[in-house]
């Protein structure tokens, strides 16, 4: 039955929502690529601009993704991609060491068989990446092998909390790594597969937390790296 409430607008896929929607997913894919970096802005006409929107629907993207921590909207600048302090780097680790642990007991209790065979092509996809020195697909990919799980854990509210904090987590991991090596490693998400299709879920739950120690001890979590600023605020009489 179609929704009465739908105005002509909201009917179909080029309702405003649903491209501020594609926009909003297609900014943080680039994220998540590592193809944006932190303090990169966003220009609404020149956003509109790329992908044939209007300023409108560009703003709701913009405004959604400043809801999720991943853009900073600055009154009389605009909108950037944030740039996280060391302090709410560890933040994010710290909510991720708190949720990404029922995630994967939630995750090894509903596995299946579709949950594992959505485990197991995921991670083909990772190897493949890797073998192929793909690094955008690699670090995008092992971002998202932390969403898979959610999405087999079957818990909505954790895999958009998730979301959120894998996005923040790339830009956290292009600010502060120590070096030039990807944010998860293969090997650990393989092991994860294991114990997760295995159905033994304390051992997924400890590869889990080993998994995510790893990561934050690969981050120099220092505050060095200097905020983009325009030249306005740098240069010339005070
Ligand atoms: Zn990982």
């Amino acid at each position: 039955m179609a929704d009465i409430f739908a105005t002509h607008e909201d009917a179909g896929p080029d309702r405003p929502g649903t491209r501020a929607e594609a926009i909003h997913r297609d900014i943080v894919r680039a994220i998540l690529e590592q193809r944006l970096g932190p303090g990169t802005k966003l220009g609404e006409d020149e956003v509109g601009a790329i992908y044939g929107v209007s300023r409108t629907i560009v703003r709701a993207a913009l405004q959604s993704l400043a809801h999720e921590g991943i853009v900073v909207i600055e009154k009389n600048r605009g909108a950037f991609v944030a740039h996280p302090s060391v302090k709410e780097a560890a933040e994010v680790f710290s909510a991720r060491r708190l949720i990404e642990p029922k995630i994967t007991e939630l995750a090894t209790a509903h596995c299946e068989v579709a949950g594992a065979a959505l485990l197991r092509d995921h991670l083909a996809q990772e190897k493949a990446a890797e073998r192929a020195g793909d690094d955008r697909a690699a670090i995008r990919l092992s971002g998202e092998f932390h969403l898979v799980l959610a999405r087999i854990a079957g818990h909505g509210i954790y895999e958009n909390f998730l979301r959120e904090l894998v996005a923040r987590s790339s830009l956290i991991i292009l600010l502060y790594r120590r070096s030039r090596s990807q944010c998860c490693k293969v090997d650990h998400h393989a092991a994860l597969v294991e114990a997760i299709t295995g159905g033994r879920s304390a051992e997924a739950v400890a590869q889990m937390v080993s998994h995510l120690d790893e990561i934050e001890r690969d981050l120099e979590l220092v505050d060095t790296a200097i905020p983009i600023k325009p030249l306005s605020e740098l240069l010339g009489a005070r």
